[in-house]
């Protein structure tokens, strides 16, 4: 199919880019004290979400561009600010705390620092992913640096944030360098290092593991009752890597819920449904071959939000439905 083709031009190793409608940004956030809500969460695709209690927003990576791979192919990239804009506004996301960025690679932190501006956060992230804020001279974007295993108070919430692998192959590995500018090709965002991160809510715990590679039981000792599970690409790995990483994931800390990300076709814009990534990039039905079967024989549920669904992370009707009995206790499975 034609859509396949600038995808495997990717493969290869080329880069490309957004030609976003310049606008001047418009600045959203409200300092005025919220009303607290049920904890919950929107998936806003790639690994792009919000987890939120109305008065403390936490998001992960802000990235609304989504280039079509076309524009990536041929042209040197830069936020669009009318889509991030419309997602921001659909979303219903005027202020956030602080968005953690999960690597620099453009599917990640290309929006960032325009998403920080417009919702008064603070950035957490890399030194590549500093490299890459800074150089878009938005005078009011901060960025605090990132350490493994170091948590950071955020509101009512508390995130740790673990060092952990990037999906394979790596293409575009490296560090981002002081030099950078934007608008600039996609093989410039330079990966930087990986991360994945671990919310604490009162007695609701959480894992985003943004990127679909676990080499090591990373989360020793963590207990999490939902993931969010990064699988780009994981599809069309063997299926020992797939079961390998649910295991150093999901069952590592004894997750109840499973939540997919990342496993959308990211250069498509938000304003159209999500589509699944193409072979040969992933097969997300592989994956979820490998995972179905698992999570019945451990009672996890594996639930797929629409993007931009809000849905309650405390709702224990719907999410904890089978709490009784999985049999999971974290440290037997993290013995190897
Ligand atoms: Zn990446």
């Amino acid at each position: 199919m034609g859509w396949r083709v600038p995808w495997l031009a990717v493969l290869l190793g080329l880069g490309g880019c957004t030609g976003g409608v310049v606008a001047r940004p418009v600045t959203l956030c409200d300092a005025s004290a919220r009303e607290t809500q049920p904890l919950s969460a929107q998936f806003l695709g790639a690994s792009t979400l919000t987890i939120d209690d109305g008065a403390t927003v936490v998001m992960i990576d802000g990235f609304f561009s989504r280039p079509s791979a076309l524009k990536m192919l041929f042209w040197p990239l830069k936020p669009d600010h009318t889509r991030i804009d419309a997602a921001l506004a659909r979303a219903n996301i005027q202020r956030v705390n602080a968005v953690f960025v999960a690597h620099s690679h453009y599917d990640h932190v290309l929006d960032t620092a325009e998403v920080a501006n417009r919702t008064c956060a603070e950035i957490y992230g890399s030194p590549s992913t500093r490299n890459v804020v800074l150089s878009q001279t938005i005078n009011s974007v901060r960025v605090k640096d990132m350490g493994n295993k170091k948590s950071y108070p955020i509101g009512s919430m508390t995130v740790t944030v673990y060092s952990t692998e990037h999906s394979k192959p790596v293409r575009f590995s490296g560090k981002v360098s002081q030099k950078f500018r934007l608008p600039a090709h996609a093989f410039a965002f330079r990966e930087g290092g990986s991360f994945s991160f671990h919310i604490q809510h009162k007695d609701r715990s959480i894992l985003i593991v943004p990127s679909a590679n676990l080499e090591n039981y990373s989360f020793a000792g963590v207990k999490a009752d939902i993931v969010f599970l990064g699988v780009g690409g994981l599809g069309v790995q063997d299926k020992t890597t797939i079961h390998d990483y649910w295991n150093r994931s999901v069952e590592a800390v004894c997750a109840r819920v499973v939540v997919p990300i990342h496993w959308d076709d990211f250069t498509r814009s938000l304003s159209r449904p999500l589509r699944r990534l193409p072979w040969p990039l992933d097969d997300y039905a592989a994956t979820l071959k490998v995972f179905r079967p698992l999570a019945e024989s451990r009672n996890v549920s594996i639930i797929e939000p629409d993007a931009f669904e809000r849905f309650d992370l405390g709702d224990a009707s719907r999410l904890f439905a089978m709490e009784e009995g999985s049999g999971c206790t974290a440290s037997a499975m993290i013995t190897r």
